[in-house]
């Protein structure tokens, strides 16, 4: 049996020569220690370079707002497979032989969703081939063709995805996602500097995570990689350390019986622009307030933070959908509210339905910090709360504080 390891390289880790040199190292350490490695790699740079997939959906928007999805699919799928071939020959060059690969010749069979499809199959026999030859396959991620043979895209971050499919079908050891941080960390750096790496995290809670926002892994990814046991490990490309191992719950390094001393919240996410609708009904009106959640279903739009009663609905959307949204309630004579602005905080941890006092802790340092609490919606291991966009960062710091995510972990 071949040692397999999947190494999946995000947007800024391949955006310029000396990354990819960096990216080069990484492979060939882990040629060294006895792996055959496939590389996953995603469009180069952000929005604005070049080749990086918002720049070329936008390049065919300019010339007409209404392309249609199968043709925004085609030229998206474009950027992932500029950088394949950019990295194999990077790697040809430094002595190692390599093979960029589509995602379609990399054998992944997609559902036919443009713009988030879902991968339906896995054929890697290619892939087997180069890696008994020792090539290294270069997959260009976020992509895959359909039963009919056209190329779909798999939403953002779908990269994350495809690594770890192959990982799976490939029964690799481990999948290694190097991305722009040094792992999963208790809060988006980028919102609050102190937040810290998490050494080791379950599947279910970086699920969540990533479901509340959290954008450094893909949920999907990590949907897949449970259900096929699949070890992820999330790391800086740039620095050493050991990243975060993402993995189930009875291998985590802690006591197998007890939950006792285990740490209630994880981590932190959150979600900006969203929009909340208050909905008011003088008297109760099932008929009147289904056709309103029908409508909104119609239009593809997801609504979140439901909370129904007799005479009052509430939910939030995204700002881009807050319009139509509004055309509906007016086409329906519907009376309601808008609250702009708006933004969420989720805390997440296996161990809060196990201890007692969680919530209150939450309404206890928002209060002391005048931050005003909107709505709440939870399930067993998160707790989400609705507030102004502007109290974000004071919210992350204080429940970040609260539950003491600084301290070891
Ligand atoms: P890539 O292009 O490598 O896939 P992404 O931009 O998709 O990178 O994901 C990395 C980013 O995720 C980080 O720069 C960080 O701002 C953001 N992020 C949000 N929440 C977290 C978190 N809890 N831990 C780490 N990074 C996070
Ligand atoms: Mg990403």
């Amino acid at each position: 049996m071949l040692k397999i390891m999947v190494q999946k390289y995000g947007g800024t880790s391949v955006s310029t020569a000396d990354k990819r040199v960096l990216v080069v190292q990484r492979i060939s350490a882990a040629l060294q220690e006895g792996y055959r490695v496939v590389v996953v790699v995603s469009a180069m740079g952000r929005d604005g370079d070049s080749y990086a997939t918002d720049t070329l959906k936008s390049l065919a928007l300019q010339e007409y707002s209404d392309v249609a999805r199968r043709e925004l699919d085609l030229i998206m799928s474009c950027g992932e497979i500029i950088s394949a071939v950019v990295m194999s020959a990077t790697l040809s060059r430094e002595g190692i032989t390599a093979c960029a690969l589509s995602g379609a010749q990399a054998g992944l069979v997609t559902d036919g969703c443009y713009g988030g499809a879902e991968v339906v199959d896995c054929r890697p026999e290619k892939l087997k081939e180069m890696l008994e030859q020792t090539i290294v396959p270069v997959v260009a991620g976020f992509q895959g063709v359909d039963a009919v043979g056209e190329l779909n895209t798999m939403g953002r971050g779908g990269s994350d995805t495809t690594a770890v499919i192959l990982g799976a079908a490939l029964h690799a050891e481990k999948v290694e996602i190097y991305t722009d941080v040094p792992g999963i960390m208790t809060a988006d750096p980028r919102v609050l500097k102190e937040a810290r790496v998490i050494e080791q995290i379950t599947y279910g809670e970086v699920c969540q995570l990533a479901y509340e926002g959290a954008r450094v892994i893909h949920p999907r990814a990590v949907e897949v990689a449970m259900r096929n046991n699949v070890n992820v490990v999330v790391r800086n490309l740039e620095e050493e350390g050991p990243g975060t191992l993402i993995t189930g719950e009875h291998l985590m390094q802690e006591g197998s019986f007890s939950t006792r001393g285990r740490r209630a919240v994880s981590g932190i996410a959150h979600t900006t622009d969203l929009v909340q609708f208050f909905i008011q009904f003088t008297e109760p009106n099932p008929m009147g307030e289904l056709e309103i959640f029908q409508r909104i279903a119609e239009a593809e739009i997801n609504i979140d933070l439901i909370s129904v009663f007799p005479l009052v609905k509430a939910f939030t959307v995204k700002d881009e959908h807050s319009l139509k949204v509004e055309q509906i309630l007016k086409g329906l004579d519907a009376q309601y509210l808008i609250d702009p602005d708006c933004a969420k905080i989720s805390i997440v941890g296996v161990g809060m339905h196990a201890i007692p006092g969680v919530m209150a802790r939450v309404v206890e340092s928002l209060h002391a910090q005048g931050i005003k609490i909107k709505q709440t919606g939870d399930s067993n291991i998160t707790i989400s709360l609705l507030i102004g966009k502007q109290d974000l960062p004071k919210a992350v710091k204080t429940l970040h504080d609260s539950f003491q995510l600084n301290g070891s972990h």
